[in-house]
């Protein structure tokens, strides 16, 4: 052994957490991020653009799952020398922020936050998105996420906002943006009006208990006869103003004067039954006629083809204030709009003791006076699946607001045209966006909130409203107010007075903020800085962001340097969110899809399949995590499940993948081992196998080009799973092909240079494929195994190989095969691997027959015959797939299969009693002679002969003791090249006719029997 090892040894099992924590030091210190961008400056770009994170609370295991994929196919192209942006993106205003900072101040309501002062709110606000993008920047640094860290956009800067503008001013001027009167869902805590996009997932859904009212309505000039109606919403009551029911459908008269739709009282019998028209246009005396807010409404009963006869009376109660389709038909049939509600969801004071109460306050007292003036006709309560709140889960309601909304019927078709250029990944979910966008209503932009982007609208008296489109322009039309404003948030903004375009009269902004999907949608051209004409130095890091990003603002050339996207990755939801709002916007503005192809992924799960709560347990923490598991082993996790599908997560998976690893770990620990017993010394110059390579080397090259390039298509296709499945196969060929069957080359004296040399080759490329999913340990890796190249593996690019000899493989594999189904036969046959037998012969495989000598040696047979097996052949029914396709008929193919009335066609097929059987319509079976054991599978039947004689039990004897004396070795904590003395039991005696091949494969230098004694070495 020479003086000093070339290589540093390595542990049994790696420990992940530490070596990483090593690896980003050690990538911290020699700069290699920037000495990788510095390489690829220049290169041909990979445009990647970053779907912001909410900067709102630290991240949670799933965001580990969606920064795993973006790092792992930016350091891919990065390997390919391409040039990238790495910029990474903060979502910071909106719903999310400013709901947690009221968590955090204590606050529970809009009045309270303006009790509060909407400056000190603002400023908590950015606050708290500083904390936590900081913390966020951490947890991603140590999942080995490579960014721009110090250089982040922020979509509270505002840049973003001034673009937001532009983008406004130019809707406005297509005349798509309009202000909406209508019914909306509204979220009494949050106090505003929510859009569908944001309403639209399942997960904003919950099953909740609600009364079930049966009211009734008399009828005016009809002594005796009410309506019935159904209701679950008792709060909309009061604000009634018609009853609607299905102009075709049979309505009856029950005997006590009821009238009801037929078909939902099947078994009732009615005095009268006419059709719905005859009862439209009748009055009624509504529920609560009496309340102020129902001074000189008249009560009517309207059609309406909608009504459902599924659930109810029939006969449908309409509260056009406190209802979508309600509010629609009270627009047709001209009916009068009570809106009950505040914006706190409280009953106002026109509905006189009612008011003040909440929508779920006010269901007993409504109740208690139906029955006291004796129309309740029935009360129970109904379980159903209802509406809440995406930010703070609250059960919405509806609210008849003004709303501000862009119109998507001009800009549809477009998206759709759009979105057939971009490549989604799976395929099937680009069909969710077509649905998406064919489905989608007017954008609902604004929200009556406080730290968002402002909307930039000055409504005039004189009818005109005028549109900001950039601050240039603010300043321009602002008469007073611009001394004070410090940032383009409220209440800054709220204080500039503007010059109506039209008329010049002093105007103010509505008080409304924005759709945080504006802010997020629009950094194709914030960012990149689309029609900027000179590059600004930290030009977008500016309002909120000043000071903690140093973003530039580029110039146009720029943008049309990175724009479109070449790729955006984010989880399937955000098909409705950030894929809609990006797409919206950047068609708009350049009538192209902003990105070219989309990564999209499920849900992260727990291990059992279960969500992730914090309330159930069953969450896990990702700091935790990647202390526990490490960012490998994690990233692993998560590459090597199918992103269509719910992704599971959890400590025992972390296990299996830390076992699984090991497989190469204990490649590379075999290499270094012996490598440094021989003095193996590898150069980087050398890496290549080139000239007359050993059968065995000449495979693993093929081997490990047919790696390399499988990867290479599958990471071009955003597809880690392949990745990862092709790299354990690979990991097991060479562990247990590779290796297992050149063992002797590397330990017998002076080693062969040419099998170190090869193996070292195949570890070295493997690291490189490997880098983009496992960055530290194939980096930590790397470094111990590459003496004088890259020093970095992320610098030493993609390997570059020729095309594989897929034929040369194909046979090893069906080597492989054969292999395999020995150990199956010897398996059956009860025999250890350990005890030779005579003879093997193979029928079914003849191509490999040049290989028979390495069969042998694997089977631990003496020969190995190609010919026919001598076994006879059983042929059944596989009666579940059989059985359908051929009906009666099955009978007579079971017949003849059972009398061996069939033709064996090969290739697994047979044909009986006129029927062509398929591989897996039928279970075949073959059973030897006597003496005889077989496996059989794919049209490859082997035959192992099973017959033991003295000298094979004999010799199986000497494999046991070599086998023992080796363990022995290794408990001992023998070094490998330690040399003992063997002492065996006088019983063992016979064993030492094979003297010296015991010595040479325990490394004895002497053997010692000794009566009877039990079996022990010492060293020499
Ligand atoms: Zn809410
Ligand atoms: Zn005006």
């Amino acid at each position: 052994m020479p003086e000093t090892p070339v290589f540093h040894s390595l542990p049994t099992v790696p420990d992940h957490p530490a070596l990483e924590k090593e690896i980003l030091a050690w990538w911290e210190e020699r700069r290699i991020f920037d000495q990788l961008r510095e390489r690829n400056r220049g290169g041909p770009t990979f445009s990647f653009m970053d779907g912001p994170i909410t900067a709102n609370n630290p991240a949670a295991v799933h965001h580990g799952h969606g920064r795993t994929l973006k790092d792992v196919f930016q350091r891919y192209k990065a390997l390919q020398g391409y040039d990238e942006r790495y910029q990474n993106g903060f979502d910071s205003q909106g719903l999310w922020v400013e709901v947690e900072v009221e968590k955090e101040l204590g606050l529970g309501s809009k009045r309270e936050i303006e009790e509060y002062g909407l400056a000190a709110f603002a400023r908590k606000c950015r606050d708290r998105v500083a904390y936590f993008s900081e913390v966020m920047t951490e947890q991603c640094r140590r999942l080995g996420q490579w960014m721009d860290w110090d250089n982040d956009y922020y979509t509270f800067s505002d840049t973003n906002i001034e673009y937001i503008w532009g983008f406004l001013a130019t809707v406005n001027e297509r005349g798509w943006l309009y202000k909406g009167h209508r019914s909306t869902q509204w979220c009494p805590r949050c106090g505003t009006s929510l859009s569908q996009h944001e309403q639209a997932g399942e997960e904003n859904y919950v099953e909740m208990e609600h009364p079930s009212l049966f009211v009734s309505f008399p009828l005016r000039g009809r002594e005796g006869e009410a309506l019935v109606v159904w209701t679950t919403t008792p709060w909309t009551l009061p604000a009634n103003v018609a009853a609607a029911v299905k102009p075709g459908a049979d309505y009856g008269l029950t005997a006590d004067g009821r009238w009801v739709a037929v078909a939902r009282f099947p078994d009732e019998t009615f005095a009268r039954v006419v059709k719905g028209d005859e009862l439209v246009g009748l009055e009624y005396d509504g529920p609560f006629d009496e309340l102020p807010a129902q001074d000189g409404v008249g009560h009517r009963v309207i059609p309406w083809d909608e009504v459902s006869l599924d659930e109810g009376t029939g006969i449908v109660h309409i509260a056009p204030g406190a209802g979508a389709e309600d509010f629609d038909l009270s627009k047709v049939y001209d009916l009068p709009v009570l809106a009950p509600i505040d914006e706190s969801g409280r009953m106002l004071p026109a509905y006189g003791a009612f008011a003040g109460m909440t929508t779920t306050e006010v269901a007993e007292p409504v109740i208690a006076e139906l029955d006291a003036r004796g129309i309740l006709v029935g009360e129970g309560t109904i379980l159903h699946r209802y509406p809440i709140c995406w930010r703070c889960k609250t059960p919405l309601v509806f609210r008849v607001v003004d709303d501000w909304f862009i119109s998507a019927d001009e800009i549809r078709q477009p998206m759709l045209d759009a979105n057939d250029t971009v490549a989604w990944t799976p395929p099937q979910y680009k069909k969710r966006m077509d649905d998406w966008l064919r489905n989608m209503g007017d954008w609902n932009i604004s929200r009556k909130r406080y730290f968002g982007l402002p909307l930039p609208f000055y409504p005039c008296e004189c009818g005109h409203l005028t549109v900001i489109g950039s601050r240039r322009e603010l300043e321009e039309r602002a008469v007073s107010g611009l001394e004070q404003l410090e940032e383009l948030h409220r209440p800054w903004i709220d204080a500039v007075r503007i010059a109506c375009e039209a008329c010049d009269r002093e105007v103010e902004r509505i008080p409304e903020v924005g759709d945080a999907w504006l802010d997020a949608g629009i950094v194709h051209f914030s960012t990149l800085g689309w029609r900027n004409p000179e590059w600004i130095e930290h030009g977008y890091a500016t309002g909120a962001s000043a000071g903690i990003s140093g973003a530039d603002l580029p110039d146009h050339a720029y943008w049309e340097k990175w724009y479109p996207a070449d790729w955006v990755s984010e989880m399937r939801e955000q098909i409705r969110l950030w894929f809609y709002s990006q797409c919206f916007m950047a068609v708009t503005l350049t009538g192209v899809s902003p990105y070219r192809s989309v990564l999209t992924y499920e849900k992260v799960f727990d291990e059992r399949g279960r969500a992730m709560h914090k309330s159930t347990g069953n969450a896990i923490d990702l700091d935790e995590a990647l202390d526990r598991m490490g960012a490998d082993v994690m990233r692993w996790l998560f590459c090597s499940q199918t992103p269509s599908e719910p992704l599971k997560f959890g400590y025992e998976l972390a296990d299996d993948v830390k076992r699984r690893f090991l497989t190469f770990w204990n490649s590379v620990k075999f290499l270094v081992e012996y490598a440094n017993i021989e003095g193996f010394r590898p150069s980087w110059a050398a890496l290549n196998l080139e000239g007359d390579l050993a059968p065995l080397d000449r495979w693993l090259l093929e081997r490990t080009h047919a790696f390399v390039h499988d990867a290479e298509a599958a990471y071009d296709a955003f597809d880690t799973v392949s990745v990862m499945r092709g790299y354990e196969a690979y990991a097991d060929d060479l562990s247990n092909w590779y290796i297992r069957r050149s063992r002797p080359r590397f330990w017998q004296t002076g080693g062969d240079p040419a099998a170190f040399h090869a193996l070292w080759y195949a570890l070295v490329q493997t690291l490189r494929v490997t880098a983009p999913i496992l960055p530290f340990v194939a980096d930590h890796l790397w470094r111990m195994l590459v003496l004088d190249g890259p020093e970095s593996v992320h610098l030493a690019g993609w390997p570059e190989v020729e095309e594989p000899d897929r034929a040369l493989l194909d046979e090893i594999g069906e080597v492989r095969r054969v292999v395999a189904l020995a150990h199956q036969a010897r398996a059956s046959a009860g025999l250890s691997l350990r005890q030779p037998l005579r003879r093997l012969v193979v029928e079914g495989a003849a191509s490999v027959s040049a290989h028979a000598a390495e069969i042998a040696a694997e089977t631990n047979v003496k020969e190995v015959e190609f010919g026919a097996v001598d076994a006879e052949l059983r042929v059944k029914p596989n009666l579940p797939v059989l059985g359908p396709r051929l009906g009666k008929e099955l009978r007579a193919v079971q017949q003849a299969l059972q009398t061996g009335a069939f033709d064996d066609l090969g290739g697994g097929r047979f044909r009986a009693a006129g029927h062509d059987l398929g591989p897996d319509e039928v279970l075949v079976e073959r059973l030897g002679r006597d003496g005889a054991a077989v496996a059989s599978a794919d049209g490859t039947t082997v035959e192992l002969d099973t017959a033991l004689d003295d000298e094979l039990v004999l010799e199986g004897r000497v494999r046991e003791l070599i086998r023992k004396v080796n363990a022995m070795r290794k408990e001992q904590g023998l070094a490998l090249t330690d040399r003992i003395v063997l002492t065996v039991p006088a019983v063992d005696e016979p064993l030492l006719r094979w003297e010296q091949r015991i010595k040479d494969e325990v490394l004895a230098v002497e053997i010692r029997v000794d009566g009877d004694v039990a079996l022990s070495i010492s060293k020499a």
